[in-house]
Parts: C-alpha cells; structure tokens; sequence
C-alpha cells in the first residue's frame, strides 16, 4: 500500500509514523521546511489539561493521551511531557471552572478544591483578591511541541519514510488518489492524506466548508528574576477567570511565561503571515498580566502568531473524499495533545483495522 500525506504538522507526521511502522508506503509533502515554523504544530510548546467542559468524549481520553505521549518518548529518546498540572480560576466573570469541576466528577477524575489562601501559598506568582476559588488537576502539563515535530520527521525518515519538504501540493484528485505539485509533477497512489491544518479551506474548499482557519497571537514574558524559584512550582493555568480569559505555561528554555487570550482569537487565512503586530506582546500581557502578583515588574519580550483550524462545534474532521481521501482536520485549541491517539487510530482505519464513521464521534 502507498499513502499520499498532505502536511508536516503533528498529525501528517505522526499517522505517516504509525504506517510505516505497519510496512505502508508512505510519502509526506511539505510546502516549507521540516519542521515548519509557519504551522501550528511547531511551537515551544502546547498543553494538555484534563477538562474538557461539554465534551465527555475528549475529557475522558486525556488519560491515554498522555499515556501515549510517555510512549512516544521512550520510544524517541527524549521527554517530550512534563507533567506541572493544571490550574483553573473560578471568578463572578465566569463559570469556565465551575463546568470544568463538573466535567471531571462526572468522569471520576480527581482534582482539588483551592480556596486563593492556598493557591497563594502554593503558587506566590499568582494574584487572588478576585478569585473566588481555584481547580487543580494534577494530571496536565506541556507538551514540546516543536521538538516532537522535529523528532518524529526524524524517525520517519530512519523508517524509511519520504518526508518531502518544499513540496507544496497544488491539488488534490477528486478520487483521493493523486497529488499535483506546482512543478506538474503528479504522484499517485492508494489513499491521499489530508493534514494541511490551516491551509486546508485552500486545498479542499467543497470537502473542507466548514473548516475555518483562525489567528492566534501568543506573547512571551519575563518574570522579575526573584521569581524565577517560584515559578518552577507552578502549572500551566488553563484559565485565569479574569473578563478578557486568558491562559498560560510556565517559563522553559529561557523563553519566558507563554500567554494567550481568548479574545485573541480571530479568523485570519494563514497567507497573512506570522508576524505579531509592533506591541502585541504588550497588549497581551495588559490583557492577562493582572492575574499576577507584581505584573507590572514583568517584561514583554515577543510575541508570535500562529494559525489553526475550527469547526463550529470545535470537533475533529475526518472526512472521507472520493475512492482513496481522508481530509483531517482537528478544529479544535485542543488538536496537538489528542494528537498522539488520534494519529494511531487514523493509521488504523486505513488499514481496515477500525471504523472511520466512529471515529470524529468518540472525541466529542
Ligand atoms: C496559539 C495556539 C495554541 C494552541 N494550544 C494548544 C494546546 O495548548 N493544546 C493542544 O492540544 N492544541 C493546541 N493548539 C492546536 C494545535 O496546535 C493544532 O490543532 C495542531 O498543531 C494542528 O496540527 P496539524 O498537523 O493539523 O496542522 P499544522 O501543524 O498546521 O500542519 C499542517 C502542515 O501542512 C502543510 N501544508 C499546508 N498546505 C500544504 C500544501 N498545499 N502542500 C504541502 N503542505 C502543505 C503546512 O505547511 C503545515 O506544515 C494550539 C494552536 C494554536 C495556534
């Protein structure tokens, strides 16, 4: 068998991965380089947490997600999970905490109760004279992202897999069985692939109609040095309960703590680039920075831009197309955590191992 994988990002990669592995044909092309500083996969990093409010399906898989992450490093060489935990604050401006408490009761999954003494004491980096309480979850944590991308194009190539980068795909037949380059070049075979993230709409526009590429600004702060101890203690904060929501990772690498928030969010094809407006870091930060005790004493260094894909009720796309197609498409904030699981069952059904159908159901 030969399959045809549109897309470099984390779940082109990985599903080229799990066919190899199971003696599949597979080439994977790139329209830039791999990894891909343009895609959404190749970040310094990206979350998981444990709750999925009004959506049991992902809320319940977390677990083997993360299992599979450990798997994956092993299996690589490199720990690609470290495990912080998560924190959510509840605040009168929204009830994200409240949903997230009952999401995880209702799968039997633990958590803690904070009152803001305890997050305070626990995590000093924090402000708390506005929070009413706050969820913990020990299970969550940071994903290298950019390094598992790099990793996994790696191994794929030691497998003998084609990953092909500056190989940007013109079109894509109607029967799922062919690719043209821009060069005219044709390349034929079982089942076409595809993983295009946001460039999908572009690729696939009647397949893909309801995809919607969206904009997202991240910026990275430097806390005031004595802190740095403190903030080797703290989780990711999955929301900051503030009116304009945000969220967050701990410091790594020297890069500072990671934000982002809700608001800034918006439709945008990724041809508009990755480049953050002059002071977005700043707006950000005005934004998200009152959550923490001394933010004026933090420092703005950069912010970057990356784009990603959602569907209306923010669930994955797998969708077949003509004889040998799949167009997938994540549509979610919460597409490269699940990704270690999805990529495999994905492998699976082309291979006739599982269904297809049931697929985009279980991870609702
Ligand atoms: C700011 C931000 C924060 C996020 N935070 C989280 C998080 O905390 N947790 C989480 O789980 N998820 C998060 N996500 C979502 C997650 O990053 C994405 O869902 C996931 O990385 C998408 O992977 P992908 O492989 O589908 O797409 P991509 O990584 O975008 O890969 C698609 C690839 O296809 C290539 N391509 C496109 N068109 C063509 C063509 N015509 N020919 C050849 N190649 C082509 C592109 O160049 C690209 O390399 C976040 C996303 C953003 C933007």
């Amino acid at each position: 068998m030969r399959a045809i994988i549109v897309g470099a990002g984390i779940y082109g990669l990985l599903t080229a991965l799990h066919l190899r592995k199971e003696g599949v044909d597979v080439v994977v092309l790139e329209r830039g380089s791999i990894p891909n500083p343009s895609c959404a996969s190749v970040d310094r990093d990206r979350m998981i947490r444990a709750a999925h409010p009004g959506q049991p399906g992902l809320t319940r898989r977390v677990a083997d997600a993360s299992a599979e992450w450990s798997r994956l490093s092993d299996e690589l060489g490199e720990g690609f999970y470290i495990e912080t935990g998560t924190l959510t604050f509840a605040s009168p401006c929204l009830d994200f905490a409240e949903r997230s408490l009952a999401e995880l009761e209702a799968a039997g999954l633990p958590y803690e109760r904070l009152n803001p003494d305890e997050v305070s004491y626990r995590y000093p980096v924090f402000r708390t004279d506005d929070v009413d309480w706050a969820l913990y979850t020990r299970d969550g944590g940071v994903l290298r992202a950019g390094r598992i991308v790099g990793a996994v194009a790696e191994r794929l190539g030691e497998l003998g897999g084609v990953p092909r980068p500056h190989s940007r795909v013109q079109a894509v037949s109607s029967d799922g069985r062919s690719v043209t380059l821009m060069d005219g070049t044709v390349i034929s075979g079982d089942a076409v692939l595809v993983c295009a993230g946001a460039w999908v709409p572009e690729l696939l526009p009647e397949v893909a109609r309801d995809v919607r590429p969206i904009r997202q600004e991240v910026a990275y702060v430097a806390p005031p040095d004595d802190l740095t101890a403190a903030w080797t203690r703290t989780p990711c904060f999955v929301s900051t309960g503030q009116a304009v929501d945000g969220w967050g990772l701990p410091p790594l690498d020297g890069l500072g703590v990671k934000v982002g928030a809700v608001a800034n969010v918006r439709p945008s094809a990724p041809e508009n680039g990755i480049t953050a407006a002059p002071g977005a870091a700043e707006t950000l930060w005005a934004m998200v920075g009152p959550r923490f005790a001394r933010w004026n004493e933090y420092r703005p260094t950069h912010a970057d831009v990356c784009h990603f894909t959602l569907a209306p009720n923010e669930t994955f796309i797998l969708r077949p197309f003509g004889a040998g197609g799949l167009l997938v498409s994540c549509c979610s904030g919460s597409g490269f955590k699940f990704s270690s699981l999805v990529t495999r069952e994905i492998a699976d059904a082309i291979l006739g191992k599982r269904s297809l159908t049931s697929l985009a159901e279980e991870y609702r």
